[in-house]
């Protein structure tokens, strides 16, 4: 069994999904290959969902403009796709659907609130969508298939937006779904439920992970993962003109570069698999002949040092100084359990070791908030003078080199520096994990396509 996974950007409009039924005929079901097939929403949606929620959130009547362009776009892919040969049908099912979001949406500008409880609800309107009309297309030219409602199956906890999967009555569930269910299932990606049955989602980017989960599950030979590039490349192509695509990386790499910003993978999605050692292979949907860049156990391929150069584009600094911290224990402790009762994730941390600055790198606009918590934890210290002011920086981003065998390579730090140095770029801070895996650079955001640039040159070439 194989595992496939479409994203939203191979299913943007009715010619591309034309494509990807032409991939799964001639290159699998022709083949009688067994595979079970991973969707996301039509491209766009998942954001124009969000939208609509906070404009309906904000009593702003034009949401339900964008809920009727919303319904166009899908009645219109589903005619183009099936005209003449059952769309009527499907129509009704997409009716059903937006009727239903509708009174959800009505709900929301009724009562000036929008829980990510309820986001989550309307959200997973765009896979459930997209999966109906997929799934119908096939039916109508005459491929046996069920569409399969994933949050049915994937068990989480109630954080929603990015709700954490309860393995075991997971994989349960699917394995005795595919136990009864025999035909080709056209899966819901992203979406889930709580204990009570209430939908949740596995994070933007997540069907990836759906993919992940469902192949771990069922002990599937392989996950395709199909995007709209030639698999992972050495940067994100639309920042770095002479980026190239890699034949393979290390679920490690994989990542440590999606966590830094490559979104061509949802970091959480390499861990079902490494556990059951299932290779991932990235395909392109437009370059069906582009063999894919393959994740791994181990590297195979021919080597290279640095793998990839990642970045999170906008992030802010939090900077603590103060002579007070030198040598007192739990100082840090004190000051993650702040980050953590915020809920604000911490990107990256530096201290240098005279222990006289901590340095942490958080997502932006939070900065604020973080530095009264900050001020309000460490009062007393602050008073006597122990710890100085809480500073923070905006319009940063952090750039990343990642590759394994970077760990036993010197002088790789040495020419990350060298390169930004001689352009006058100024590295605001530095971090390096011990694994080794990893250079992080806090820089201005005015530099980082410059930067990504320049290191891409001097650290990878083909
Ligand atoms: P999908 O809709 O298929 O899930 P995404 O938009 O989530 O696709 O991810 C694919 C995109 O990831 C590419 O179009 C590319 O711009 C971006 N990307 C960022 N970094 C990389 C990288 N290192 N290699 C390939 N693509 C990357
Ligand atoms: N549709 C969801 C999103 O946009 C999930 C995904 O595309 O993987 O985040
Ligand atoms: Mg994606």
């Amino acid at each position: 069994m194989k595992i496939l996974k479409f994203g939203g950007s191979s299913v943007g409009d009715a010619k591309r999904i034309n494509q990807v039924i032409d991939i799964l005929i001639n290159g699998y079901i022709k083949k009688n290959q067994k595979i079970a097939v991973v969707f996301s929403a039509f491209q766009g949606v998942t954001d124009k969902l969000i939208e609509t929620g906070q404009l309906a959130l904000q009593r702003k009547l034009i949401y339900k403009d964008e809920l009727d362009r919303l319904r166009s776009k899908h009645e219109e892919i589903n005619h183009q796709l099936n005209h003449g040969i059952g769309a009527g049908t499907t129509d009704e099912k997409i009716s059903e659907l937006f009727d239903e979001l509708t009174e959800i949406l009505h709900g929301v500008f009724l009562v000036k609130e929008l829980s990510p409880r309820t986001l989550d609800y309307i959200v997973s309107f765009g896979e459930k969508l997209s999966c109906t009309i997929i799934s119908s297309t096939l039916k109508n030219r005459k491929i046996v298939c069920e569409f399969l409602d994933a949050s049915r199956l994937i068990k989480t906890d109630d954080n929603f937006g990015n709700a954490r999967v309860d393995f075991r009555k997971t994989n349960r569930n699917i394995a005795n779904h595919f136990k009864k269910h025999k035909n080709l299932q056209i899966i819901t990606g992203f979406i889930s439920s709580t204990e009570n049955n209430e939908i949740t989602t596995l994070g933007r980017g997540g069907s990836d992970y759906t993919a992940s989960i469902f192949g771990a599950a069922l002990n599937a030979e392989l996950i395709e993962i199909w995007t709209d590039v030639n698999g992972i490349m050495t940067a994100d192509p639309r920042k770095v003109k002479r980026a190239f695509s890699l034949n393979s990386v290390t679920y490690e790499e994989a990542m440590e570069l999606s966590h830094f910003g490559a979104k061509v993978i949802y970091p959480p999605t390499m861990l079902p698999a490494l556990q059951k050692k299932i290779k991932i292979v990235i395909k392109n949907t437009f370059n069906p002949s582009f063999k894919g860049t393959y994740i791994l156990e181990k590297e195979v391929s021919k080597n290279f040092t640095v793998k990839g150069i990642s970045s999170i584009d906008d992030i802010s600094i939090v900077r603590v100084q103060g002579g007070g911290m030198i040598g007192v224990t739990g100082f840090a402790g004190r000051l993650f359990n702040v980050f953590g009762r915020l809920g604000i994730n911490i990107i990256l941390i530096t201290q240098a070791s005279s222990e006289h600055s901590i340095c942490l790198a958080i997502p932006p606009k939070q900065g604020d908030a973080a530095r009264k918590a900050i001020e309000e934890e460490f009062r007393l210290e602050i008073f006597d003078g122990k710890v100085g002011e809480v500073k923070v920086e905006d319009n940063l981003s952090i750039i990343a080199v990642v590759g394994e065998k970077m760990r036993h390579t010197p002088g790789v730090a040495g020419a990350v520096f060298n390169s930004l140095g001689k352009n006058k770029i100024n590295i605001i801070a530095i971090a390096q994990g011990s694994s080794e895996l990893n250079i992080s650079l806090v820089i201005n955001k005015n530099d980082l396509s410059r930067s990504l640039n320049i290191l891409h040159n001097a650290l990878l070439k083909k």
